[in-house]
């Protein structure tokens, strides 16, 4: 078993469509021990069956647009962990009005928001649990095709991920030197809830299965085997990377 005994953090987990849940699923299949957070009371009436489903520890209340509550969490898992090995990061958010239409009509507060949510609680995470990490931790968050190129809908959440993917290499270096890495999953359309605000999202899902490398789409299981490789010692010498799981299809130029 590639991670035995590692203890790993799953934020982001909806609902058994989230990307969050292959990922929590593989790691659990090679051994780590499992705890969930969740947004609210009505959304842990839907994590605390699936963390039982899945050997959960313990779930955790932390919304991260609220810094009291990433101070609770950093405080619940020294408590109940005291350090841990694995934290992955599966959280966006953009006003639905900002996933279609033109970027350019996008709003100060849309933007706001979508960067807060989706960007900068990596950095916040990071920060908050930094003492907490074992050396030779890893840190995984999720991205999309539409930070380097423009996916039609994608809009705010394209320029969002462009930041995510940045904010990946400033903290693979503040971090490194502690032996904790920090990189993303840039996945192919999956359908989950997130999935479902963006405009375009059925038209990228269909493109890609006649036009990626390999002629299909990929899945939540398949995030989660790549978050096996860079949780693991296999992963060991990766830190500040984006790791393409989307059938080849960014390498692609023309249809
Ligand atoms: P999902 O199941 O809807 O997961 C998104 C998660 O973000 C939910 O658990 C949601 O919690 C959480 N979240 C939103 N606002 C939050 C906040 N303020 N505090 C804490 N958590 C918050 O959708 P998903 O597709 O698996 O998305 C996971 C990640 O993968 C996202 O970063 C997404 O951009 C990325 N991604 C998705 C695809 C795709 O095609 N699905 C492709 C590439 C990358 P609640 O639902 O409880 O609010």
């Amino acid at each position: 078993m590639l991670l035995e005994g590692k203890k790993a953090l799953i934020m982001g987990l909806a609902n058994n469509r989230s990307i969050a849940f292959g990922i929590a699923s593989a790691l659990k299949e090679h051994g780590a021990r499992l705890a969930f957070n969740y947004v609210g009371e009505a959304i842990k009436k839907r994590v605390e069956p699936i963390s039982q489903e899945l050997g959960g520890e313990f779930t955790f209340q932390c919304d991260v647009s609220d810094d009291g509550q990433i101070k609770d969490a950093v405080d619940l898992v020294r408590e109940r962990w005291g350090t841990f090995d694995i934290l992955v990061h599966s959280i966006a958010f953009a006003n639905r009005e900002d996933l279609g239409g033109r970027f350019i009509d996008t709003t100060r507060q849309g933007f706001r928001v979508a960067m807060e949510i989706s960007v900068y609680s990596l950095t916040a995470l990071c920060r908050a649990f930094e003492n907490l990490f074992n050396p030779d931790a890893s840190v995984i968050t999720m991205t999309y095709l539409g930070a380097n190129r423009v996916i039609p809908g994608y809009n705010v959440m394209g320029v969002a991920k462009a930041a995510l993917e940045a904010s990946v290499r400033y903290l693979a270096a503040d971090l490194g030197p502690k032996s904790i890495r920090v990189n993303a999953v840039s996945a192919g359309p999956i359908k989950t809830l997130a999935a479902s605000a963006v405009s375009s999202f059925k038209d990228s899902f269909n493109y890609m299965e006649t036009h990626a490398p390999l002629r299909r789409n990929v899945t939540a299981a398949d995030v989660g085997g790549a978050a096996v490789f860079l949780a693991s010692d296999l992963g060991r010498s990766v830190t500040g990377e984006v790791l393409y799981v989307d059938s080849g299809f960014n390498c692609v130029g023309a249809g």
